[in-house]
């Protein structure tokens, strides 16, 4: 199985290659052609459990990976990490299920993928070590800081904005362990950090590799080593749909996906390339609705106005992972995709074919639900159907009822629906909160909100966010925007 760049076809690389670049040299990113002709029997995964399946997928997709590597790295990456016996509890909701992602290390669906991508990073090396190096507004941050802890050969970096993140958020970070982590505030916003990071690559990456032989590198979710993981908890999700008795194998279930960067849904396409019986996969948007707007209109543009939603970690208007979808879409046309990517870089907007959206919409529907609506979900699922849900299941929550309305009007036969959820309600508890009870006193911070919302609601704060309040703060640098550099030059001693 061989990866190249949706850009170009030309140059071909194993999946550890893919995995430690993370991007690709021409900007594009890596795809592979064999993913519909894996050759899985997905039938028999359903006898499986997780870690099992987690082998069958990571064989057929990283083949370079020997049987005795791919087992390590399972056996290190969620093992004891999790509150739950199931990795990715499968509960009702209403009519509907919800696919419960959120019970990791950080509450949030992102350690699904970050628990392993370092135990895949570390594999990769040879005799090299690697600093990742990451800017974050709040959630991926404490996800990396988490899964690369103590990970061998590979160091951890992580700059957050000064007083840009949530108190919880700062605690996460802030109080971090591991022997390999450095963390940061930076006098600055989101961008400034994300600046900072880009002109430390392109400044010191090479001398760096020359005079210390560390490679700086990413985590963010265009990473291969991040995408498949995410394909195995769709698996998961049908199979305990069949043991429950909702389905029995080879019938449809439509997946809802509260999507922002297109990993998340991705993962569901791969899932149903590799043969799962899914029926439609839903891209839930908030008010950045940037792609309902494309799966509707064929158009997708970004210039449009940038909204601060209560579903923070879908506000984003360049979906990176799109792009390996348009590559799909468009067969394999990389000069195509080429040509769609430079429209973007340069006009901000493109506009694909026909036949491209006629091959999404064999997959794909698109909805999205803004912030009122988002608040009225959250409210409707705790006082109809008694489940507490955070913002970003919010608007997939919303999106589902939308769909059912459609296909009602139709005349469709319903489906089992699965909802993704992405994030514990308590790591957005203010707002989740509020959307159901009103708001609480003038000065009430994070853990005021987290206890009130377990008191009322009698539902149990997640340990690693209730925790928090109780651990010490062992990161306490803030920096000027200048002494980023200094600060990444100095975290490399933590590589010996
Ligand atoms: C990152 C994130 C999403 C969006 O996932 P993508 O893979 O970027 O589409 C949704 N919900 C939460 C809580 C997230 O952290």
């Amino acid at each position: 199985m061989l990866y190249h760049s949706t850009r170009s076809s030309q140059e071909k690389v194993s999946s550890k290659e893919a995995i430690l670049q993370g991007l690709c040299p021409d900007g594009g990113l890596y795809v592979s052609d064999d993913i519909f002709n894996a050759g899985l029997d997905m039938k028999s995964l359903m006898e499986l459990d997780y870690e099992q399946i987690v082998y069958k997928v990571f064989h057929a997709l990283l083949d370079d990976y020997s049987a005795d590597e791919l087992k390590d790295c399972i056996s290190k990456a969620y093992r004891g990490k999790f509150e739950t016996e199931d990795l990715t509890p499968v509960s009702q909701i209403g009519d509907r299920y919800l696919l419960e992602l959120y019970h990791g290390p950080t509450a949030a669906f992102k350690d699904m993928a970050l628990c392993m991508l370092p135990q895949l990073m570390s594999k990769a090396l040879k005799d090299e070590k690697v600093m990742i190096l990451t800017a974050t507004s709040g959630d991926t941050g404490k996800a990396a800081l988490a899964g690369f802890r103590d990970a061998e050969n590979i160091g951890i970096t992580v700059f957050f904005p000064d007083g840009g993140v949530s108190d919880i958020q700062y605690l996460q970070m802030a109080t971090a362990e591991g022997s390999n982590v450095n963390v940061a505030a930076v006098k600055g916003n989101f961008d400034d950090c994300q600046t900072g990071v880009k002109q430390i690559f392109a400044r010191c990456s090479d001398t760096i590799r020359k005079e210390r032989r560390i490679s700086l590198s990413s985590a963010n979710s265009i990473n291969v080593g991040r995408l498949v993981p995410q394909i195995v908890y769709y698996i998961e999700a049908y199979k305990q749909l069949m043991k429950r008795g909702a389905v029995s194998y080879g019938d449809k279930v439509d997946f809802i996906v509260p999507t922002g960067n297109f990993g998340d849904i991705l993962a569901g396409f791969y899932a149903k390339a590799l043969g799962l019986p899914a029926g439609r996969l839903v891209v839930a948007s908030n008010e950045n609705n940037v792609l309902t707007d494309f799966f509707t209109t064929g158009v997708y543009n970004k210039k449009r106005p940038f909204v601060k939603t209560i579903s923070p970690s879908m506000d984003i208007l360049v979906s990176s992972n799109l792009e390996r979808m348009l590559y799909y879409a468009a067969d394999g046309d990389c000069s195509y995709v080429a040509g769609l990517m430079k429209d973007l870089a340069e006009k901000g907007s493109f506009e694909v074919t026909d036949a491209v959206m006629e091959k999404l919409d064999e997959t794909f529907d698109a909805a999205y639900a803004d912030n009122e609506e988002s608040k009225r979900a959250i409210r409707k699922a705790w006082e109809k159907d008694g489940r507490l849900i955070d913002p970003h299941t919010a608007v997939g929550y919303r999106v589902a009822e939308l769909m059912e309305e459609d296909r009602k009007e139709a005349g469709e036969a319903k489906v089992p629906t699965v909802i993704l959820s992405t994030a514990s309600p308590f790591k957005f508890a203010k707002d989740v909160y509020e959307a159901i009870f009103g708001p609480l006193h003038e000065n009430a911070d994070g853990f005021d909100y987290m206890a009130a919302l377990a008191e009322k609601t009698g539902e149990s704060i997640p340990k690693p966010l209730a925790e928090l309040k109780a651990k010490p703060v062992l990161h306490k640098s803030v920096l000027e925007i200048g002494e980023m550099e200094q600060f990444v030059i100095d975290s490399l001693k933590v590589l010996g």
